[in-house]
């Protein structure tokens, strides 16, 4: 059943022809409708005639670049974006400037991938309206510190409250290893970002002490972590 996505509109903004031309074919190929944009002065227009329900949007474009696309277009929507970068370690700079975007995708990307970065929202915006979500599965108790999963009392340190707590707190969006870092220790102590990584493998372990299946930690490389469903 393709039903959530059969029919969804995408929008590209690239201005490399021949990326677009792929990325466009395996989106048709999946089911999606796909347009194309190359120069991001067309984009806002665009959006605001057409009404895409997702958006993949190149960062270095001519006219205008993505990150003041990106901008201008959470001041009046709520679409789903996607942003395609060249370089792994600006992505985390991205993040840093809190455009609001819903993934971040790095280049050379397989086409693959990119559609199923692009499912994976729908999927969670499918889930979302149907009132099925990782927040209600997860019950957090501030005060006490607890987290209960199903009901079922999690095993945590502070520190990994501290990291689940963050993470549940806005799913499917990606944390950079020093965004994480922030919210784990009050005491400003010097710590690594290796720190993250041992404190998730840990809170994926109790996890999955709780259910083979429950593994709802994405870790993208070279960046940092999220929670999907
Ligand atoms: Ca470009």
């Amino acid at each position: 059943m393709n039903n959530t996505i059969d029919g969804k509109k995408i929008l590209i903004v690239e201005d490399e022809p021949k990326l677009a031309q792929l990325l466009k074919e395996y989106l048709l190929q999946s089911g999606f409708v796909p347009f194309g944009l190359s120069n991001g002065l067309d984009v806002i227009p665009w959006v605001k005639d057409n009404e895409p329900d997702l958006i993949l949007l190149d960062l270095m474009l001519p006219g205008k670049d993505g990150i003041e696309i990106c901008r201008d277009l959470r001041r009046f929507s709520n679409v789903p974006i996607i942003i395609t970068t060249a370089r792994v370690e600006e992505i985390d700079r991205l993040l840093g400037l809190e455009l609001g975007a819903d993934d971040y995708v790095c280049k050379p990307y397989s086409p693959r991938e990119v559609i199923a970065r692009v499912k994976a929202i729908f999927r969670r915006i499918e889930t979302s309206q149907a009132g099925v979500n990782l927040e209600e599965e997860f019950s957090i108790e501030k005060e006490r510190m607890e987290i209960r999963y199903l009901g079922i009392l999690l095993d945590l340190t502070a520190v990994e409250f501290r990291l689940l707590s963050t993470l549940l707190k806005k799913p499917g969006r990606l944390f950079s290893r020093d965004q994480l870092l922030d919210q784990l220790y009050e005491d400003n102590r010097i710590v690594t970002t290796r720190t993250v990584d041992s404190h998730i493998k840990n809170l994926r372990k109790k996890l999955s002490v709780i259910s083979n299946e429950l593994d709802p930690i994405v870790s993208v490389y070279g960046v940092g972590y999220k929670l999907e469903l």
